[in-house]
């Protein structure tokens, strides 16, 4: 532990308000360890805050692990940044987000679409939650009514045509969601945007 001294005394103050305001920026910087639960975390840890005199800092976790400090399961600062489970969510979040604008839900259930990415159900909604605050039954439905106001834009194709191609079960569940979207049938609708 002695060699990671100076930097202890060197970035005291900065580190400690780095650790205190979850500072992103000092995120593989260094790493902070517990004295009090024997635990290291990285700067942005979401977890309780341990107080100054309990932390020990180092600039690798390597050297916490060495001198007998344990990663933190939630922060996971041994595990290289971009795989931690908090950039984890944002990324699950997103890929569900692309798939179902994609019109995964469709072709699929949300445990099937979870199931697929190698995840769970529960942990699909929670990530959309969280950085979308939606639910994969909002994002299905807002990509089937863009999908349908832009195929009820071809004269050609009749309303139920457009039902099941746009993603919808059924020509009576179109019709609700529709009118709840837009206050108006697909027909009145395709009647104002036709000239
Ligand atoms: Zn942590």
């Amino acid at each position: 532990m002695s060699d990671e001294k100076p930097h202890v005394d060197l970035h005291h103050t900065e580190w400690h308000h780095a650790v205190n305001t979850r500072d992103v920026a000092y995120d593989g910087v260094f790493v902070v360890a517990l004295t009090s639960t024997l635990v290291y975390c990285r700067p942005v840890c979401p977890s309780r805050l341990a107080r100054p005199e309990h932390r020990r800092f180092f600039t690798t976790w390597q050297a916490a692990n060495a001198a007998g400090y344990r990663p933190c399961r939630r922060c996971r600062p041994d595990v290289v940044s971009g795989q931690a489970p908090l950039e984890a969510v944002q990324r699950l979040a997103s890929v569900v987000a692309n798939r179902i604008t994609d019109g995964a839900l469709n072709a699929q259930s949300v445990p099937e679409l979870a199931a697929a990415l190698g995840t769970s159900d529960r942990h699909i909604r929670r990530a959309l939650k969280r950085e979308h605050g939606t639910t994969p039954a909002r994002l299905a439905l807002a990509q089937r009514l863009r999908a349908a106001t832009t195929l009820l834009a071809d004269p050609n194709r009749s309303i139920t045509d457009v039902a099941f191609a746009s993603g919808f079960g059924s020509v009576r569940r179109f019709n609700a969601a529709f009118r709840g979207q837009f206050q108006m049938s697909p027909t009145a609708w395709r009647r104002m945007q036709s000239p």
